[in-house]
């Protein structure tokens, strides 16, 4: 393939988040402001091959609708969830996306667009966008996690973004945080995301609420115990509901131990939680930081701060905007 080179005239430029459901390309200028989004269902349901071409058609309204030329872009970045070959532009393997694998995406986007487009795994690329433009400006070391269904990680170090050999940094979900914990969907017993992802916090509400504890979560989930979410859990406890407090503290004690173990390792300036459980964050923060701070040892609580994400939902399209920008120095 006869890589594109970026327009380093241009003053925009377009990040675009392939999520599972949805994808969102957004219009970025150089100091990472979000000025315009277009958005299109995903079809993963139909293949990567069409979320390529989703991805095509909503670069374009977005370029399109603020009457923009081509000549001013300076080219296209994407965070795209999966294992990928990132320098080749290909997918291997995106568990929410059929086959077949694998998958070519930047070129078909060159050939469209004829801007130059780039990739990488959706939180590597949201690790990105915190630390350029978020919470993690400034500093050089910087551990972002995503707490949603899984457990994501990107990592900076003295920085620079790190992806490793596979492009499999951070997979810090599957640590092994207890052998003999709950079963993780990778296979292993007791990953991180097994004891602090979205379903354990669910299972562990339903465990209390099948004991007979009560709660306001049952009328809340309207009666149906299947109906309890994550943010339902958090609703409850907003309402000092203490089954659902309960909950969220011991979610936060596994999340902080994970904590502990990338602070330990990987010595950042910043933590920066983000995903779609991290609204939950004000509820388990005093749990998390306990837990840090007495068993954060070697490398001290102190010199990292946990900090919520900064960007937001906006987090995928700064940070595919920032895959560009980095190309343009
Ligand atoms: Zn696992």
């Amino acid at each position: 393939m006869g890589k594109l080179k970026p327009n380093k005239k241009g003053k925009y430029l377009i990040g675009v988040d392939m999520g599972g459901t949805n994808l969102r390309a957004g219009l970025v200028d150089l100091e990472g402001k979000v000025l315009g989004e277009a958005h299109r269902p995903s079809h993963a349901e139909e293949g990567m091959k069409k979320s390529v071409e989703m991805t095509i058609e909503a670069a374009r309204e977005v370029i399109e609708s603020r009457s923009i030329k081509k000549e001013e872009i300076c080219g296209i970045g994407l965070a795209v969830p999966g294992n990928h070959k990132s320098g080749e532009g290909i997918c291997l393997y995106s568990p929410n996306f059929a086959p077949p694998f694998p998958v070519p995406v930047l070129e078909p986007i060159e050939k469209a667009l004829g801007l130059a487009a780039y990739m990488l795994n959706d939180v590597n690329t949201a690790a990105l966008g915190e630390h350029r433009f978020g919470a993690g400006r400034g500093y050089d070391n910087m551990v972002m996690i995503t707490l949603g269904t899984g457990i994501g990680g990107g990592a900076v170090v003295d920085g620079q973004l790190r992806v490793g050999p596979t492009e499999g940094f951070a997979e810090v979900g599957h640590m092994i945080i207890d052998p003999e914990g709950p079963q993780c969907g990778c296979g292993n017993h007791g990953c991180w995301e097994a004891l602090a992802g979205k379903d354990a916090i669910i299972e562990r509400a339903v465990f209390e609420l099948q004991q007979g504890e009560s709660s306001l979560l049952m009328e809340l989930a309207k009666g149906d115990i299947n109906a309890i979410t994550p943010s339902l859990i958090a609703q409850a406890a907003e309402q000092e509901d203490e089954l659902a407090q309960a909950v969220l503290d011991e979610t936060a004690y596994w999340v902080g131990i994970g904590c502990v173990n990338l602070i330990t390792l990987y010595n950042p300036q910043v933590l920066v939680i983000g995903g779609g459980i991290a609204g939950a964050l004000p509820l388990m923060e005093p749990t998390l930081q306990q837990v840090v701070n007495a068993r954060a040892r070697m490398v001290p609580a102190s010199t990292c701060k946990i900090v919520p994400s900064a960007l937001g939902d906006d987090a995928g399209i700064i940070g595919g905007a920032v895959l560009v920008i980095r190309e343009l120095q």
